[in-house]
């Protein structure tokens, strides 16, 4: 190194030292997007998949690998692949289940609301036709299929914001008898609640941004392949799309992963208890919260807590269904944050009819059940009796129409301000 020129150390000094003798107790952050050998035969092999290595990022790197080994091993599967959103998942795990020109998608009438606009917007010009149904209503669902022959039958675990719960055994054998692939979005049950490729379904999709990563500071995605063969249809969507991870946010939601179990445990004991708590407010009208989540005798409890709670979300509706009293309330929390998100350790409420569901006409929000006075609780870690006391006081301000401040006010100050064409003061 010594004879060769200034600018030439600058690029290679102190790099690529042999790894060190100790395993390291956390996976570092392998922040590298190639990787040399010493012979170029090395990366032949490599390639050919003789042996394993890492070559491109693109086509894997060390952290982002121990994030997607941890993942197939949580999920009871056979492979995992890791993506740059809970989207770029989606849209991975659609790519690998192989839909072509005529596939037909059953969706989930109450999915996501932009995995809906995925498959409308990107997968109709290919060709791909998308149906929705009501999941929880099989029978309807078996006749359907028949019907169709979809390719693909798409659900999550528990729907948002309804907080449906799907029956993956029963859709499982559905898409069984007809040659389906069953692809659930298990973001909001994580493999602490369900684990669905053991019920049977054939890929599992994550948004990690959500409850794996945990503490609102990474955005990713991971796709679950119960069966080996899928394996490469599932790689090939990752690395020809590109949509990877970055070592980075793998590193994040690595960590987030090892306290899953105790947010997890910790976030549905205060949402039971929140749930049970709501019920006993005057200003609520509905609380949704979901009972057990697998099996024939999963189902959704409304209005009440009867049986052992399972998720940590809780979603209300005001007795005042409108906008206003939504923005009134969302506006008087002082501890809960208003967040668009889910799955942080804090508590975050969001207003669905004009954050996760804002794309979707006024009329399917109303058939889903999302009205004006519809709003979801993600429920955090914090200590109950505080999230509780935030909740119990903003609700006393969805009566309190005097505060020049609050939502109903704040909102028609700035739609004025909106329909003012520019440059007029007046
Ligand atoms: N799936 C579900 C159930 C979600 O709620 C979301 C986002 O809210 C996604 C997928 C998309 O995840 P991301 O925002 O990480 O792309």
């Amino acid at each position: 190194m010594a004879d060769l020129s200034i600018a030439t150390r600058f690029v290679h000094a102190g790099e690529r030292r042999p790894a060190p003798s100790g395993v390291p107790a956390s996976t570092p952050i392998y922040a590298s997007s190639s990787f040399i050998y010493e012979r170029v035969e090395d990366i032949d092999r490599i390639v050919e998949g003789e042996t394993n290595g890492f070559v491109y990022s693109r086509y894997g790197n060390p952290t982002v690998a121990a994030l997607e080994n941890a993942m197939a091993e949580l999920e009871n599967g056979s492979s995992a692949a890791a993506f740059a959103s809970g989207m770029a998942a989606v849209h991975g795990a659609l790519l690998a289940s192989e839909l072509s020109k005529g596939s037909v998608v059953v969706a989930s009438s109450d999915l996501y609301g932009s995995t809906l606009e995925l498959l409308y917007t990107v997968f109709r010009p290919f060709g791909v036709t998308t149906v929705t149904e009501d999941f929880s209503d099989i029978a309807a669902l078996r006749a359907r299929a028949y019907e169709l022959r979809p390719a693909v039958l798409l659900c999550e675990t528990i729907s948002n914001p309804m907080l449906k719960i799907c029956d993956i055994e029963e859709c499982s054998a559905i898409s069984r008898e007809i040659g389906a692939k069953l692809v659930v979005d298990n973001t909001f049950a994580t493999p602490y609640l369900c684990r669905p490729l053991g019920l049977g379904a054939d890929f599992v999709i994550h948004s990690a941004t959500k409850y794996l990563g945990g503490h609102a500071d990474a955005t990713g995605g991971v796709v679950i392949a119960k069966e080996e063969f899928d394996k490469p249809a599932l790689q090939g969507a990752l690395t020809l799309a590109g949509g990877v991870l970055s070592p980075w946010e793998a590193h994040s939601i690595l960590r987030g992963l090892k306290t899953l179990g105790l947010r997890m445990e910790r976030q549905c004991s205060n949402a039971e208890r929140l749930a049970a708590f709501l019920c006993k407010m005057p200003e609520i009208d509905e609380v949704i919260y979901p009972g057990q989540l697998s099996g024939g005798s999963a189902r959704t409890v409304e209005n009440g807590i009867g049986n052992p709670a399972n998720g940590a979300i809780v979603t209300i509706r005001l007795k005042e269904d409108t906008r206003e009293a939504s923005y009134r309330f969302l506006n008087a929390l002082k501890l809960c944050t208003r967040a668009a998100s889910v799955g942080d350790l804090f508590t975050g409420i969001v207003h669905p009819a004009t954050a996760t569901h804002r794309e979707l006409s006024p009329t399917r929000r109303a058939a889903l059940g999302i009205t004006e006075g519809l709003i979801r609780i993600s429920v955090g870690i914090e200590e109950f009796h505080d999230i509780a006391a935030d909740i119990e006081q903003a609700l006393k301000a969805v009566k309190d129409q005097n505060d020049p401040l609050n939502g109903s006010v704040r909102h028609r100050i700035l739609n004025g301000f909106a329909q003012r064409p520019f440059g007029s003061q007046q």
